[in-house]
C-alpha cells in the first residue's frame, strides 16, 4: 500500500494528469491558498500530497455538492480512497495499511479536504479507530480487523459521546458488565459519525467491576494520567484537570464526572449486527450532510472478552489519546476546506467587476485576501508542528494538538466566512461551494472536544508550567 502511495499508482487510482513528482506537487500547490503547503515537506510527503490532491480534485470536488444535497454517503469513493492507501494511513504495511506518520496523515487529510471536507473528516475518524485497534488490540483482533479496515471493506465508528455526557465524557452511563466469556454492554451513544453504516464500533463503556477510580473524581479520578504525560493534579485542581487531561471531560470532578471517573471505563469493539445493537434515525445537520450521524443504542449487547481493547479500565485513556490525533486531523481538514474557499474567493474577486473595476482591485479586498492567506498559512504550520509532536511522543503533544485544533478550526472557519463575503450574494447560493464549505467547517469547533475545552487543555498546561 505504501508503495502505491509512494509511486502514486494503484489499481483504482484515476490516471494522474502528469507524472507525480515533487515538481508536480509544487506546481499544484502554487495556488493562492498553497503558500507554505509544501514547505518543510519531504519529497515523499510531496508525493502523498500530490496523490491526495489529484484524487480530491478529480474524484471528490465534482461530486461534493451532490453528495451534500442528497445526503449521500459515497462508500464506493471511500473504497477508492482506500485503494490509494488512505483507509489505513497509520496501519502497518504488513496488515494492509500505509504505515505512515501523523505528519504524513495531516498532509493527506488537508489535501483531501480541499475536495470535500466531510469526506476527509470521515476518513480521519475511520483512521482514528484503526489506530486504536492497532495500538491496543490483541494480535488476533489486529489481524481480524485491520486489513479489512484499511481496504474500507469495513467502515469504522468511534463511540464516546452520550446524550448526557459530551464535554464531560467521563460521566458516561453506558455500562459493560461481565458475562460468561465476555461482557454485556447497555446504554446509548449520541452523535456517532458513520452510525448505522459502519461495521466496527469502538465503544467506551463503564466496566462495573470496581476498577473505577473513585467517585467524584470524574475524568481526574482513578489516578490515570489522561495523556498529558504528567502526574494527576491535587484534588483542588481536579475540575480543570479533567478538561485538561481528558480533553473532552471538561466538568468532571466539578460535580459531573459520573460515578467512578475515567479510570472505570474500558474500550471494546462491537460489530454491527450484534443482537441488541440498534441505531437512531440519521440526524438532520447544518453541515457534514454527506455522512450519517446518529444515536447508537446497546441493549445487553454481548461482546466476547477478546474484543476488549487494552486492559480493563484503560478505555478513557485510550479514547483521549486517540483524540489527540483526531484533533490534529480535524484541524488539517479545516485547513483544506479553507484553502478551497480562499482559492474560490481569489478567483472570483479577480473576475467580478463592480464600479468599473475588478473586486480584487479594491484595497479592502486585497487586505482581506492577504489576511485570509496568512491565517491559513499559520493554521497549517500549527497543524504540522502538532503532528510532529505526536510523532515524537513529545510531552507537550496533547497541548500542541489542542492549540492546533483551537486555532486552525476557528481561523479557517473565519477564512471561509470571509471568502463567502467576497462572493457577495453568490456566496450564499448553493451553486457556489462557499455556503457548503462554511456549513461543513462550522462543526470542527464543536466536535472532538469543543474549542472551549481546548482552551482548558492549554491553560491547564500553562498553569502546570507556571507552578513548576
Ligand atoms: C456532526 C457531529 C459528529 C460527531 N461525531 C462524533 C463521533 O463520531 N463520536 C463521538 O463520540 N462524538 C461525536 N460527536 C459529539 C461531539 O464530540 C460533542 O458534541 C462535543 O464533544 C460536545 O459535547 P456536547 O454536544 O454534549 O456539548 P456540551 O458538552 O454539553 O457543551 C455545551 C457547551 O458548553 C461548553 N462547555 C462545556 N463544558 C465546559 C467547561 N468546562 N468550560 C467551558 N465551557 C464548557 C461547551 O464548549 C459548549 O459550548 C459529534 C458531534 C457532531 C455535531
Amino acid at each position: 500500500m505504501l508503495d502505491a502511495l509512494r509511486a502514486g499508482q494503484s489499481a483504482s487510482r484515476p490516471a494522474p494528469p502528469g507524472p507525480v513528482s515533487s515538481a508536480h506537487s509544487a506546481r499544484r500547490f502554487a495556488s493562492v491558498s498553497g503558500w507554505g503547503a509544501s514547505l518543510h515537506l519531504t519529497p515523499e510527503q510531496r508525493d502523498f500530497q500530490a496523490l491526495a490532491s489529484d484524487f480530491a480534485r478529480g474524484r471528490l470536488e465534482p461530486h461534493a455538492a451532490g453528495w451534500d444535497a442528497r445526503g449521500e454517503f459515497p462508500v464506493a469513493a471511500l473504497r477508492e480512497a482506500a485503494g490509494l492507501g488512505f483507509g489505513g494511513v497509520y496501519t502497518p504495511e504488513d496488515l494492509g495499511g500505509s504505515g505512515l506518520s501523523r505528519a504524513d496523515g495531516a498532509v493527506i487529510f488537508e489535501a483531501l479536504a480541499y475536495g470535500d471536507v466531510p469526506f476527509a473528516a470521515y476518513l480521519t475518524i475511520h483512521n482514528m479507530v484503526s489506530g486504536i485497534i492497532n495500538r491496543h488490540g490483541s494480535e488476533a483482533v489486529r489481524s481480524r480487523y485491520l486489513p479489512r479496515l484499511a481496504s474500507m471493506e469495513l467502515l469504522a465508528a468511534y463511540c464516546l459521546t452520550e446524550p448526557g455526557s459530551g464535554s464531560d465524557a467521563a460521566a458516561m452511563r453506558t455500562v459493560a458488565t461481565p458475562a460468561d466469556g465476555g461482557w454485556l454492554i447497555s446504554g446509548s451513544k449520541a452523535f456517532i459519525s458513520g452510525g448505522g453504516v459502519a461495521d466496527v464500533y469502538v465503544v467506551m463503556a463503564r466496566t462495573a467491576t470496581g476498577d473505577a477510580g473513585g467517585g467524584g473524581g470524574g475524568a481526574g479520578g482513578g489516578g490515570i494520567e489522561l495523556g498529558l504525560g504528567v502526574p494527576p493534579p491535587p484534588p483542588a485542581a481536579v475540575s480543570a484537570a479533567a478538561a485538561a487531561g481528558g480533553g473532552e471531560s471538561a466538568k468532571a470532578g466539578g460535580g459531573g464526572g459520573g460515578k467512578g471517573g475515567g479510570g472505570g471505563i474500558s474500550a471494546f469493539i462491537v460489530e454491527k449486527g450484534s443482537p441488541g445493537l440498534s441505531f437512531g434515525p440519521p440526524e438532520r445537520k447544518m453541515g457534514w450532510r454527506m455522512q450519517p450521524t446518529c444515536a447508537v443504542s446497546f441493549d445487553r449487547v454481548f461482546v466476547p472478552s477478546g474484543q476488549l481493547l487494552g486492559r480493563q479500565g484503560e478505555g478513557f485513556k485510550i479514547a483521549m489519546a486517540a483524540l489527540d490525533g483526531g484533533r490534529v486531523n480535524i484541524a488539517a481538514c479545516s485547513v483544506g476546506g479553507a484553502a478551497r474557499a480562499l482559492d474560490a474567493a481569489a478567483a472570483y474577486a479577480g473576475e467580478r467587476s463592480q464600479f468599473g473595476q475588478a473586486v480584487a482591485s479594491f484595497q479592502a479586498s486585497q487586505f482581506k485576501l492577504a489576511d485570509m492567506a496568512t491565517r491559513l498559512a499559520a493554521s497549517r504550520l500549527l497543524v504540522a508542528s502538532a503532528a510532529r509532536a505526536l510523532d515524537a511522543a513529545a510531552p507537550e503533544a496533547t497541548t500542541a494538538a489542542a492549540m492546533a485544533k483551537r486555532f486552525a478550526t476557528d481561523e479557517c472557519f473565519a477564512v471561509a466566512l470571509d471568502a463567502q463575503q467576497l462572493l457577495g450574494g453568490y456566496g450564499y447560493l448553493c451553486d457556489f461551494p462557499l455556503e457548503r464549505i462554511v456549513r461543513d467547517l462550522r462543526v470542527h469547533s464543536i466536535l472532538e472536544g469543543t474549542n472551549e475545552v481546548m482552551r482548558l487543555v492549554i491553560s491547564r498546561q500553562l498553569q502546570r508550567a507556571a507552578a513548576s
